[in-house]
């Protein structure tokens, strides 16, 4: 039976620790703070900021939330960026994606101070993953690599085939298991025969966008499966296609219309050594990572 490396486990763990950080700089004064940009009605990123400020506070952080309008201007949003960046209780800047089309949200990102940072991608911490110093590194790729030190999976001289080459996701992931050593490769929509390469990975990540993509076919037996993919699961064919005879999806899907996949079919992991789910993977890794970099950056601003 593969095992099943318990996401939300792990991201428990270092929300903990977190929490001990934030204690400790508590005592001397200081309580780092998150501002949390969200933008218009979008479903979704509602769920997800709202995760994020509930999490400051169970942690300890201070947060603000800001909630400009869907008609917002690019201009109104880098005033707000740099009325952030100026701000003295504020340690941590993350606007969460995606932004209306009117908005430039390149512009944004590397306007907000590299120091305040927390999702890690401004061009400056990019540079500085790539070249091994420390950085904020963004929080959903500094998960997968958690989630494998914390299970015991050895990186050192595996192979690791990352599939996607997102700047948020499949680039840094890729170069964060080349800090630890493991040969790394990396494939994207171009690749040809893709399933020959992913059947040499010890490690697979699957950051790709494309409910159950990677097959059993593709999957070296043994291999452990880091399926990074969140897509929600509406139809009833497709729900079919991935979770047939599974009981406890089928009641979920029944009472909501709808479930989670990743970017593994889920038969593929009968062939794997370790896996994450979806569920329960790497999702609540993005978040725990996120109040990591943000107490991270309160102490790297007070040079602590
Ligand atoms: P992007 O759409 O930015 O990137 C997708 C990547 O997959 C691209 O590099 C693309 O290649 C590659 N790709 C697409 N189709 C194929 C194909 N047929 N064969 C091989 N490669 C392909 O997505 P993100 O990186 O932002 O996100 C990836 C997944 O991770 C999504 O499901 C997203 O929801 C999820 N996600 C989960 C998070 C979490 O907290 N767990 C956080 C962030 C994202 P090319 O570059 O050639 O187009």
């Amino acid at each position: 039976m593969p095992k099943i490396l318990d996401g939300a486990a792990i991201a428990a763990a270092i929300k903990l620790e977190v929490a001990e950080e934030v204690k400790a700089l508590s005592a001397r004064g200081i309580r780092p703070g998150l501002a949390a940009v969200l933008v218009g009605d979008v479903a979704a990123s509602q769920i997800y900021v709202r995760n994020k400020v509930q999490s400051c506070s169970d942690l300890g952080l201070y947060s603000d939330l800001i909630t400009p309008p869907a008609t917002v201007t690019t201009e109104e949003m880098l005033a707000l960026v740099a009325a952030l960046n100026a701000r003295e209780d504020i340690d941590g800047i993350l606007i969460q994606l995606p932004l209306p089309a009117q908005v430039d949200a390149k512009a944004l990102l590397d306007a907000i101070d590299p120091a305040k940072d927390v999702d890690g991608f401004h061009p400056v911490n990019a540079g500085r993953v790539q070249a091994g110093r420390p950085a904020l590194a963004p929080c959903t790729p500094a998960g997968v690599i958690e989630i494998l030190k914390r299970s015991g999976i050895a990186i050192s001289g595996k192979h690791a085939v990352v599939v996607g080459r997102s700047d948020i996701v499949g680039k840094p992931a890729a170069m964060l298991l080349l800090h630890e050593n493991a040969t790394v490769t990396i494939c994207h929509s171009k690749t040809a025969d893709l399933g020959a390469i992913t059947r040499q990975a010890d490690i697979l990540v699957a950051a790709i966008g494309r409910p159950g993509f990677i097959t059993a076919e593709m999957v070296k037996p043994g291999a452990t499966i880091i399926d990074v993919g969140i897509n929600r699961i509406t139809d009833r064919v497709e729900f079919d296609r991935f979770f047939a005879g599974n009981e406890k999806r089928e009641a979920a899907f029944a009472k909501r219309g709808s479930t989670l996949v990743g970017d593994v079919h889920p038969q593929a992991f009968e062939v794997a050594g370790a896996y994450t789910p979806v569920p329960g993977g790497v999702g609540p890794l993005t978040i725990a990572m996120l109040m990591a970099n943000t107490v991270r950056a309160a102490k790297l601003r007070r040079g602590i």
